[in-house]
Parts: structure tokens; C-alpha cells; sequence
């Protein structure tokens, strides 16, 4: 499956903001926005005062942002984006709630990784089940009463014990249940936006995508 395979730490320098795609290196002193918070390339630095950006530029950026936190490509985006649009409902709502509902996400919400590429690696390599049954697909869209659980062979894996301490911390959203002990978490609900905590102007993607 295509992601991006790039210096991850540059995307956040391009868009001005931690996009928090390193789990615990994005909250320390080492975080590249936070040392060095200019666009990325030889002019860069010239930059420092960003541009207003309004317009196609501003809509153009934000669908940067959703996909590049989320770690979907454009294909797959607008995918997301032609199957909320075709929902009843708000589209930009509709659309946050696929991105909310990949496996991968979900399991980065859930605590087990303290990202959602770390959550994708550990998908990929076959360490969680839904509903009981094997999934590797990190695209894999989760539904409301699904249980997501680590598998048997996988509960002592030290990679995903460290990240449930690491993000202690963090919370769980209210969509989700979490059995620590257990090593699992289901679906309550699906997610509302306010309970999509994204730093993002989704209607802003909408207006991009209907021209
Ligand atoms: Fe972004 Fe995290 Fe890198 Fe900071 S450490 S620039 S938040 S990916």
C-alpha cells in the first residue's frame, strides 16, 4: 500500500504546525517545529513571515494537513471524500469521520501505538483483530460495536506495553472503550466532530473538492 515515506518532520514545517506524526518525540524539546519553525528548502529561511494565505491556497493546504496527519495519499483522500459526499449529512463532518474510522487510526486513538504510522506498521504486521478475526489492512474501516483487540501471540509484544504507558496520558476519545487489562477496545459511537480533536477547517476541503 503507497503512504509517504519522506522526512516526515518537514510536512509539519510546511504547514506551519505540529501535525504530531512522531507519538512522543512531537511532545519533546527535539520536535523540528518547534526548533526550527520555517518551510523547509534553500529559501526557507527567507520565509519566516509566512505569506497570507487565502483562497485555493488556504483550501489547498488544509486538505495538505488533514491527509498528511491522517497518512492517506490524494487517490484514497478523495475516495473518502466521494463516499461522504454521497452520504446524507455534513460532507466535511462525513469525511473526518472515514479518516476516524480507519484500523489504523483507531488503534493510535486507542493507545496502543503512539502513532498512527507506528499503528499502521503494527496492523500491517498482523498484531490486531477485529471481532476476533486477523486484519492487516491499515484501510480498514472499523463500524460501530466492532471490537479491536491485540492478538493473543502480540500481548507481550514490548513495542505495544510501552506505547499503552507512553500515552497513558493522552485520553481516550468518548467513541471508543478501552480494556487496558484486556488488551482491547470497541466502538461505542461513531464519532462526532467535537469529538474529532483535528486542528482542522474541513469545510475549507469541501469547498476545494466541489469546484
Ligand atoms: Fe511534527 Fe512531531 Fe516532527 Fe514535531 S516532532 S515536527 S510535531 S512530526
Amino acid at each position: 500500500m503507497a503512504r509517504n515515506i519522506g522526512p516526515v518532520c518537514r510536512l509539519c514545517r510546511r504547514e506551519g504546525m505540529k501535525l504530531f506524526l512522531k507519538g512522543q518525540r512531537c511532545l519533546s524539546a527535539s520536535c523540528a517545529v518547534d526548533k526550527r519553525n520555517f518551510v523547509p528548502g534553500e529559501h526557507g529561511r527567507d520565509m519566516r513571515t509566512r505569506a497570507k494565505v487565502i483562497g485555493y491556497g488556504l483550501q489547498l493546504r488544509e486538505k495538505q494537513k488533514v491527509k498528511r496527519i491522517y497518512g492517506v495519499l490524494e487517490r484514497q483522500f478523495r475516495l473518502y471524500f466521494q463516499k461522504a459526499a454521497k452520504r446524507k449529512g455534513i460532507t466535511g463532518e462525513l469525511l473526518l469521520q472515514f479518516l476516524e474510522l480507519r484500523l489504523d487510526n483507531v488503534v493510535y486513538r486507542l493507545g496502543f501505538a503512539t502513532s498512527r504510522s507506528q499503528a499502521r506498521q503494527f496492523v500491517r504486521h498482523g498484531h490486531l483483530t477485529v471481532n476476533g478475526r486477523k486484519v492487516n489492512i491499515p484501510s480498514y474501516l472499523v463500524k460501530k460495536g466492532d471490537e479491536i483487540s491485540i492478538r493473543q501471540k502480540s500481548t507481550k509484544n514490548p513495542f505495544i506495553l510501552s506505547s499503552l504507558e507512553e500515552v497513558a496520558g493522552r485520553g481516550v476519545p468518548s467513541w471508543l472503550n478501552l480494556d487496558k487489562a484486556g488488551l482491547k477496545g470497541q466502538i461505542v459511537e461513531l464519532p462526532r466532530r467535537d469529538e474529532i480533536a483535528i486542528p482542522i477547517e474541513e469545510s475549507l476541503v469541501v469547498e476545494l473538492y466541489s469546484k
